[in-house]
């Protein structure tokens, strides 16, 4: 691997119209904050910025849907996100926000300086304008029917009832959002950046110079080049904004996604006025940690305008998550289907790091990933409490009780206790390799091991029992589990801060190099521990009902609009399409699979051949009902084995909003093997 002399973390500027939820700490800050403490460890020289998004047209929208300023809604949500980083311990150097005056002097002179190189093309369009209101109107500020499914309040980007996605001359009977009169259109300039001219340098730069980048995000970079790259505005008629530093510009501002990614920059200067050797030198190392939605403009957009300035470095790697669900349901501010952060500290004061283990534990690295209640609970009780909680309080207790907090003497060791003493160095390793690929969930796990390790040993070698025959030999257990407590201090303390330090706390450790995990002799005979407390206490049934019953309650609040469908899901290619071998079949034989409630083990005839199929509709159908009935089946699934039984496809259904399951079959029998297209 490469050394660098600095790194320079950027954490997504999180937009400033709203709370923070646990989707954001899982999917971003919480892999960029322990990442920066793991190289702060390490003594590297490395900054982590972050900031308030605070431009935009939802922004101005929520302004005026509460009669205040974009000013006021910025303010509030700024201080409310900073102060729930803080609490979380998110170790950003600086948190700013794009209305500070630093940033709009480096976003105007970031256009300036592409502007003055001939780099933007000018071009006039037509847009739709309010008369009335003397504005310009961004696709949000225009409402009209859905000509797909006949909403009457369907946006001009998009029916959020349907889920299709429009353009504002798409809806039937436009109207401004502002005046309510009907918008016509008018000649508006714009610049835009022309990235099919850079189309040709970022695939070579991604596809071939970048093919370590995690598969998620090199795999949605080259569909992007694959579709082929087309200029894209970095202007837009609004009065929020940073003005657009040129003449004949008045009234327009920069997109939001031309002056979201220069507030790192900004952000820097405000920083340390060192802030060039971090964005222009090559030995400086910048990683942006992101969600997926963030991916095309980190991978592809924002390298551009930086390769188009010509001064700056290049992301090494965008490490970009994908998105947490909540109890099987998509995170959502509008339904109220989210858990706030602000409202987590209220419930479970103190106990910032399980939710901090709990995200990382299941964090969302490859595909996305179900946050649900039960899981945290289990993750506090059978991880932290049982396992390190559990390693730990017997380490400290039995050397207060035996050795009145003084660490004994290690004696002769066994190969036993060799073997332990080794494999600290080796968990550090396998977790420094995890952490330098961006594989946090795996980390934590190999962290987790050290505890686990701690905790089989004082269970193996029973010094409790031992105290009674031979007691020299229970010094050196307890100074081997005490050393393992301190290198526990280390490994964890990028994931879990608050806890190892007040365990640090407790055992008299002030040490955090990283460095010095896997030494075997942290703490020496005769250093006193000081009185221990609990680290993780166990989190009750109670505590987990409350708050499924609170989600429930905001699914039940939003029920009246919850006829609608679920959204539509992302469009595929025809091609994508076809390989997916859909076609009739009849069912043969139907049983109940032994000691399961769900599964029916079914023997059908697809046309081709006569197989089985295992699925879990045995709550809706009784066998005998589902013999001879002709279904369709996707024929060409990856076989899997369940309960021993091996399913070679699968059975369609439709499925309503309550869950219940209904076949899909052909109206008119056909015959075996027709294929659905
Ligand atoms: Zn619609």
């Amino acid at each position: 691997m490469k050394k660098y002399k600095r790194y320079l973390i950027t954490s997504a500027l999180p937009y400033a119209n709203g709370p923070l939820h646990i989707g954001h700490l899982a999917g971003v800050y919480v892999p960029s904050d322990i990442f920066t403490r793991y190289l702060r460890m390490k003594g590297e020289d490395v900054i982590s910025i972050c900031g308030s998004d605070e431009h935009g047209v939802p922004i101005t929208l929520k302004a005026r849907n509460e009669g205040v300023t974009p000013q006021e809604i910025v303010d509030r949500y700024h201080e409310i996100n900073k102060k729930a980083f803080m609490e979380f311990g998110i170790a950003f150097d600086i948190y700013s926000r794009t209305s500070n005056k630093i940033h709009y002097e480096t976003a105007s002179d970031f256009f300036l300086n592409l502007y003055n190189k001939g780099e933007f093309t000018e071009k006039v369009s037509e847009q739709y304008y309010d008369e009335e209101a003397s504005t310009f109107l961004a696709d949000r500020y225009i409402m009209g029917t859905c000509p797909r499914c006949g909403n009457e309040s369907a946006y001009g980007d998009q029916c959020e009832k349907c889920g299709t996605s429009l353009s504002p001359s798409d809806l039937i009977n436009p109207h401004s959002t502002i005046s309510g009169s009907k918008p016509v259109l008018r000649e508006t300039l714009h610049w835009y950046l022309p990235l099919d001219k850079y189309e040709p340098w970022l695939k070579k730069w991604i596809l071939e110079q970048h093919k370590e980048w995690k598969t998620n995000v090199y795999g949605q970079c080259k569909s992007w080049l694959d579709q082929g790259l087309q200029p894209r505005a970095v202007s837009r008629d609004l009065d929020w904004g940073v003005p657009v530093p040129v003449k004949n510009a008045k009234g327009k501002v920069l997109y939001v996604w031309f002056d979201a990614p220069i507030g790192y920059i900004s952000a820097t200067k405000e920083l340390t006025p060192d802030w060039e050797k971090y964005w222009k030198d090559k030995e400086t190392k910048m990683i942006h940690f992101i969600g997926k939605d963030n991916i095309v403009f980190h991978c592809i957009i924002f390298p551009a305008m930086l390769k188009a300035e010509g001064s700056f470095i290049l992301p090494d790697n965008v490490p970009a998550n994908e998105f947490l669900n909540l109890e099987g349901d998509k995170i959502s501010t509008s339904r109220n289907w989210a858990v706030w952060l602000h409202e987590y500290l209220a419930d479970f004061p103190g106990k910032q790091d399980v939710l901090r283990y709990s995200l990382c534990a299941s964090a969302p690295e490859t595909k996305d990933n179900d946050f649900t209640w039960k899981e945290f609970q289990a993750r506090n009780n059978n991880e932290l409490v049982a396992i390190l909680g559990n390693f730990v309080n017997r380490t400290l207790v039995l050397t207060k009780n035996y050795y009145d907090g003084k660490v004994p003497e290690r004696g002769r060791t066994t190969p036993e206790d060799d073997g332990v003493l080794s494999e600290i160095l080796k968990i550090r390793q396998n977790v420094e390799t995890s952490l330098e690929s961006y594989r946090f969930r795996e980390a934590l796990k190999e962290a987790m091991n050290l505890a686990r390790l701690g905790n089989k040993y004082l269970a193996d070698s029973e010094p409790w029992k031992v105290i009674k025959t031979d007691q020299e030999r229970v010094k050196t257990i307890l100074n081997i589990a005490l050393q393992i407590t301190a290198n526990l201090t280390i490994i964890l303390e990028p994931f879990l801060p608050f806890s190892m330090q007040k365990l640090r706390s407790w055992i008299n450790f002030s040490e955090v190099k990283w460095d010095q995990a896997g030494e075997t002799h942290l703490l020496m005979p005769g250093h006193i521990i000081n009185k221990p407390g609990l680290l993780f206490e166990k989190i009750e049934d109670e505590e987990i009902s409350r708050q499924v019953d609170k989600l429930l309650a905001s699914k039940k609040s939003n029920e009246p609009a919850g006829t609608a469908a679920i959204t539509a899901k992302n469009p595929v290619s025809f091609d994508d399409f076809t390989k997916i071998d859909i076609r009739t079949a009849t069912v043969l034989e139907a049983e109940k699979v032994p000691k399961t409630t769900k599964l029916l083990r079914l023997k059908i005839d697809t046309g081709i051949d006569i197989r089985t199929i295992v699925s879990g509709i045995a709550e809706y159908f009784e066998p005998q009902d589902m013999i001879g009935k002709q279904i369709s089946i996707v024929a060409n699934l990856e076989s899997r084995t369940i309960k021993g039984i091996e399913s070679k496809g699968m059975i369609l259904m439709a499925e309503d909003k309550n869950g219940k399951l209904v076949l899909v079959s052909p109206l008119e029998k056909v015959s075996n093997g027709s294929m659905i297209k």
